[in-house]
């Protein structure tokens, strides 16, 4: 069984960490989140696609192909979408002593900047973004982190990656999850570019045609 809504008991336990953005007067909003790149050609997809409906996202990449992809990190900025940090090596918070978690996150942040287009949205928040990989994380490392990072979890989460899932069910699904406010999880990955590629600009278009924008965090 595929869950595509975070449930609200998870949400009420964690409810310093951020789910779901509060509905904004002016206009219905979407926030896009894309996970696990920057990877050429499936990142470079979801940029093209986002400028086209000019829509503005936020990427949380891991460290590891920031470094093998400079320029495509550098790519998502130049458009204008915000980045967050997702650890180095794509960690299982529950699997990593709290020291080399924390080693890990700031081994992405060193190479983050080293990458940083300078005065992109992400650089002029407060805080920095972080979302941990497989939203796993123990209490202790989420306090770690707080102090420093504005947690992002999600409200809607695609299952774009999951190969047992449609491109059609994954789009009805995605569609019929999402709300004024939610934080969408796609992923620029390999494994969910069948899902996401179909999905992404059909979503977009859907909610656009209802009125929506799509921001950055
Ligand atoms: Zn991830």
């Amino acid at each position: 069984m595929h869950i595509f809504k975070t449930p609200s008991l998870l949400r009420s336990l964690f409810p310093s960490l951020l789910w779901k953005m509060p509905p904004q007067s002016e206009q219905p909003t979407l926030y896009l989140t894309f996970d696990d790149g920057p990877i050429p050609d499936v990142t470079d997809f979801v940029v093209e696609t986002l400028a086209q409906f000019q829509a503005k996202a936020t990427f949380f990449c891991v460290g590891d192909n920031i470094q093998k992809h400079p320029q495509v990190f550098q790519r998502i900025q130049n458009a204008g979408n915000s980045v967050g940090n997702h650890t180095f090596n794509h960690l299982n918070g529950w699997r990593t002593p709290n020291a080399n978690y924390w080693e890990n996150i700031k081994q992405c942040s060193q190479v983050m900047q080293a990458h940083s287009v300078g005065n992109t949205p992400w650089q002029i928040l407060e805080k920095p973004l972080f979302r941990p990989p497989y939203g796993r994380f123990t209490t202790q490392q989420a306090i770690m982190i707080h102090q420093q990072f504005r947690i992002i979890m999600w409200d809607v989460l695609t299952n774009d990656y999951d190969k047992r899932l449609t491109p059609e069910k994954c789009l009805r699904a995605s569609l019929r999850s999402s709300a004024d406010g939610a934080i969408v999880v796609f992923h620029d990955s390999l494994k969910a570019a069948k899902n996401m590629m179909f999905t992404l600009p059909r979503y977009i278009a859907h909610f656009k045609e209802k009125g929506y924008q799509f921001a950055a965090l």
